[in-house]
């Protein structure tokens, strides 16, 4: 099948679906089926030798030693700030002016013209291409929607960019997959027992593109929906990531797991886990490091960090890449290091809120074949909403 071909046969069906689904992404909560529980089982508060110190505490963290990681509460450390959330929950046509006002000024033109002609298609062209949509995607919509009014499917300028709007949405469809249900599928605990499984969310990717903010608001969004998370700051290259990530605890009510500066990621992670068993906390969120000056290492690193985390009572259920996609295109080149060492799950697309760039969403889907699953739209605890390809395409047009 022809690009062209697919891309009708999507937009097809994805009407069906749209009338058959009512969706309730946007603004809605990452879908869990864990239940909440009476307390943590803990008992004397010490796990594997591991120092730990309750939540809330007034007594000062032990000091972390690169052979054990602490479970700690830091609150004098110097850390980068942690945004206070936005007052308006955040959304797809609120935080996206960027990237709609970039087309809006193509379409305005398209709409404008009283018949599809050869400036019609320059303009949709160049707009998807300074958009980040990518020349394979651009191509293939571009391909579609000129035999649909070359078969008189399409009458005129309207009915063409409505055309476009429904071939992004069956694109932005195809794969699309949600979160995993944090506890799925395995037994239901025994009351008073430790938790026999522990899921573990690992976030990889380049320093800097939102990981440690993004596994913050998860946090704050799972347990403000009553799933307890723990949070692994196996970022320990970054000293400020370990930091960031305690104030992102102590704001969500979330314990945390770190290491020494340069210590061993893997044994904060597996520290996590066992802590997270002994409280019966069914989640861990794992921060990691994104050094690409040493991509060996970096690749045998989260190839470690990803089999450790797997060890009974761990099980890995979600590996999110994180891009930024103020970096457009040159974020799928630092993509593909990710997915060379880990079996990446899904995307964390975030600062789409910064960006013109809003069409990097369809490159990623379609040249990485991942479904970008969660969309940064600011700084904020609240700004992360779960990807949605009607609201997403609506907003940007
Ligand atoms: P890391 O090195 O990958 O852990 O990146 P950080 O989590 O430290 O984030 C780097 C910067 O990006 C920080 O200033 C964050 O506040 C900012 N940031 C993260 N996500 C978003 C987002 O969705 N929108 C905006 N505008 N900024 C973000």
């Amino acid at each position: 099948m022809t690009d062209a071909v697919m891309v009708t046969a999507l937009a097809d069906g994805l009407l069906a679906v749209v009338i058959a689904v009512p969706v309730l992404v946007v603004g809605g909560g990452i879908a869990i089926a864990a239940r909440r529980r009476g307390g943590p089982a803990d008992g004397d508060g010490t796990s594997g030798g591991v120092a730990v110190a309750e939540r809330p505490s007034t007594a000062a963290p032990a000091p972390p030693s690169a052979a054990a990681p602490t479970v700690e509460t830091p609150v004098e450390a110097p850390a980068p700030p942690v945004p206070e959330p936005e007052p308006e929950p955040a959304s797809y046509r609120g935080r996206l002016g960027k990237a709609r006002g970039l087309l809006s000024g193509y379409i305005g033109s398209v709409r404008a013209r009283a018949r599809i002609d050869a400036a019609t298609w320059d303009d949709l062209e160049e707009a998807l291409i300074r958009a980040d949509v990518g020349v394979g995607a651009t191509d293939a919509l571009l391909d579609d929607l000129r035999g649909r009014v070359k078969s008189g499917e399409i009458g005129g300028p309207d009915a063409l960019v409505d055309a476009l709007k429904g071939d992004l949405v069956a694109m932005l469809s195809t794969g699309h997959a949600a979160l995993a249900e944090v506890g799925a599928d395995r037994p239901a605990p025994v009351e008073g027992e430790p938790a026999r499984t522990v899921d573990v969310w690992l976030f990889v990717g380049v320093n800097g593109v939102g990981k440690t903010t993004t596994v913050g608001k998860v946090a704050t969004r799972l347990s403000g929906g009553g799933t307890p998370v723990l949070l692994a700051a196996g970022d320990t290259f970054r000293a400020a990531a370990g930091e960031q990530l305690s104030l992102w605890a102590e704001r969500s009510g979330a314990d945390v797991v770190r290491g020494a500066e340069g210590g061993d990621p893997s044994s904060v992670v597996f520290d996590a886990v066992q802590r997270a068993a002994s409280k019966g906390t069914e989640l861990v969120l794992a921060d990691t490091a994104g050094r690409l000056h040493n991509k060996v290492n970096l690749i045998e690193e989260l190839k470690k960090i990803r089999r450790v985390s797997d060890r009974p009572p761990g099980r890995v259920t979600e590996v999110l890449l994180v891009l930024d996609a103020t970096t457009g295109q040159n974020g799928l080149a630092q993509a593909k290091v990710f997915l060379d060492a880990v079996d990446v799950s899904g995307v964390v697309l975030t600062k789409l809120d910064g960006t013109a760039k809003g069409g990097i969403v369809v490159a990623i889907q379609r040249e990485l074949g991942l479904p970008v699953k969660l969309v940064g739209l600011g700084e904020g605890a609240g700004d992360l909403i779960d990807f949605d390809a009607e609201a997403f395409v609506d907003a940007l047009f």
